[in-house]
């Protein structure tokens, strides 16, 4: 339990969060920092049971929405996010690879939309996203996903106002940028930008009329205040993210995080949790990590209101459970895929 003197006062926060209060009003973008601690640190069987009943309102409850995430370019990354293994700050073992050919990464999405994929997503390892034409492929890219009714995301760093427009005109859905953890712990992560830098892109994307998808890793050594600043933060973006993946961090040997020890599941599952209650309406994708997590605390992740997962052998050059495993846990626990809203 933190004991962060900003946070707390259950009290007060209490009269402002109840069961009554969220059933009034139950999307709303001016939580405060001790509204989400409160929401944070609820009992978890009545925090699940609160984050399951708002979940039931916005969302299909047996519906997953399954996404592919692949490297386009991989590698020899300026920034010195600590716990990336593409980062050219550490040696992670990662072979780097210039950017796919446009043909190939539309295979690859045109495979996975065959076998149920409704979204997909494409990751390169840039600081800033280039200009000529490395982002003219990129546009190719993306139309060619497009063209084939999936949901088209794009991770490419930082943006500006034109990029992000040709992106949109391009057909690109969302656009994911990670706030990561709190402002507070941030400069612990990452020395090579700022928190600000974060959210102008988020604006720039925001502007061109993209949806955003926006969330933050788990597991780096923050605190739980820290966790509660993440999602303060995530929840008090107006609109909310469409999108919010929750990560745990995959210790990977020579990156700087690699000995961090191991985060209990429960934190994900209550971070899922609070996630669901703040943004209702907004998909919220259990990510990276999910090889780390037992069948058990993966459903519980469903129960706490995730709704979507990354399938495919690998998320970017991480490891992930394999495709049948997933099928088979979806089989299990009679879930169905959600079909694309192409937004
Ligand atoms: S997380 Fe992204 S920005 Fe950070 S080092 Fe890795 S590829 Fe680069």
């Amino acid at each position: 339990m933190s004991t962060n003197p900003s946070v707390s006062s259950p009290s007060a926060a209490a009269a402002s969060f109840g069961s009554d209060h969220a059933a009034a009003s139950p999307v709303r973008s001016d939580w405060t920092r001790e509204e989400v601690a409160l929401i944070y640190r609820t009992p978890l069987p009545e925090l699940i049971f609160r984050a399951q009943t708002i979940h039931r309102r916005f969302h299909a409850p047996d519906r997953v929405q399954t996404c592919q995430l692949i490297s386009i370019k991989t590698g020899g990354c300026p920034e010195d996010c600590a716990y990336c293994p593409q980062s050219a700050h550490y040696d992670a073992d990662v072979e780097r690879q210039g950017l796919l050919i446009p043909q190939h990464v539309i295979s690859v999405a045109r495979e996975a939309a065959g076998r149920g994929v409704t979204r997909f997503c494409m990751g390169a390892a840039w600081r800033q996203a280039p200009e000529g034409k490395d982002f003219d492929n990129v546009l190719e890219m993306v139309r060619g996903v497009s063209a084939l009714g999936m949901e088209v995301c794009c991770t490419l760093g930082m943006l500006t106002d034109s990029q992000a427009a040709r992106l949109k005109d391009a057909g690109l859905s969302a656009y994911n940028h990670n706030l990561d953890t709190s402002p507070e712990f941030y400069g612990s992560i990452i020395t090579t930008r700022v928190y600000d830098d974060r959210l102008r892109t988020l604006a720039s994307v925001r502007k061109a009329g993209i949806t955003v998808c926006c969330g933050g890793i788990l597991g780096m050594g923050e605190t739980e205040r820290d966790r509660i600043g993440l999602l303060h933060q995530l929840a008090t973006l107006e609109p909310h993210p469409e999108s919010v993946p929750i990560n745990m961090l995959v210790r990977v040997a020579g990156t700087p995080l690699a000995e961090k020890p191991a985060l209990d599941p429960l934190e994900m599952v209550r971070a899922i949790a609070t996630a669901r209650i703040l943004m209702p309406a907004s998909r919220v994708r259990l990510a990276a990590g999910r090889k780390q997590l037992s069948p058990e605390a993966v459903t519980l992740c469903f129960l706490a209101g995730a709704n979507s997962i990354f399938v495919g052998e690998k998320l970017l050059t991480t490891p992930n459970p394999g495709v049948d495993e997933d099928e088979q846990l979806l089989q299990t626990l009679g879930l169905k895929p959600l079909e694309s809203h192409a937004i």
